[in-house]
């Protein structure tokens, strides 16, 4: 369940136009006052494509309900992630807390989501976010996800946000298993951020601006 509210001033803006070519993209951030590929002052001229802004990969946990979410484990995806980092997942409630184990044990944050990616988990469709809210607060009871029984590779987040989910898939489908899962559910989309991150850097890097060959 996906609520989707345009923040205007998030981190993760990135806007494009084409001003003298349409070969090339023009990338920012802010403005910038002349075109980066002719020199011409911008100021009141006319663009062969008006600013829009370039679809962020990112959500914010304030946005979503009852999903499954993925950030960096340190650090945020824009600034520090590299491909191959670790990863670390949660499940949030109806009232937009995050639910994630770590060696503190289970808990439920109401801050520190807001540049994760929303896995869709298209096996899982059927479910009220009452029963979503209740099976969350089961787990927490459970004893089953302490502090003391974390372990960084064999009972982590994985184990919890995948044995939650377990619970919601049909009977007709196999539960998910954790490299299984990564493969197939995880990666296509840290992928897809990994090309935004790229773009986001590079306008970083030039100064706000960089432009970039249409992709046809
Ligand atoms: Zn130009």
């Amino acid at each position: 369940m996906v609520k989707w509210t345009m923040n205007e001033d998030t981190e993760d803006k990135i806007l494009c136009m084409q001003h003298c070519t349409n070969q090339m993209n023009i990338f920012f951030s802010e403005f910038p006052e002349t075109c980066p590929l002719c020199g011409k002052s911008l100021k009141g001229c006319s663009l062969i494509i008006p600013p829009f802004r370039v679809p962020s990969p990112f959500m914010s946990q304030n946005d979503i309900s009852c999903s499954f979410v993925v950030k960096p484990t340190k650090g945020s995806f824009l600034r520090e992630y590299k491909s191959g980092d670790n990863l670390h997942v949660g499940i949030t409630s109806s009232s937009r807390m995050v639910y994630n184990f770590d060696e503190l044990g289970l808990h439920a944050d109401r801050t520190g989501w807001e540049q994760c990616i929303v896995v869709s988990i298209t096996e899982i469709k059927e479910f009220t976010s009452e029963l979503w809210d209740s099976r969350l607060k089961q787990m927490c009871c459970s004893g089953l996800w302490t502090s003391e029984k974390y372990d960084e590779d064999n009972n982590n987040c994985y184990d919890f946000a995948l044995g939650f989910l377990n619970q919601f898939l049909p009977t007709n489908i196999e539960p998910f298993k954790k490299l299984e899962f990564c493969k197939n559910y995880i990666l296509p989309w840290t992928r897809r951020a990994a090309q935004f991150i790229d773009l986001y850097r590079r306008v970083q890097d030039g100064g706000r601006v960089a432009v970039e060959r249409c992709r046809r």
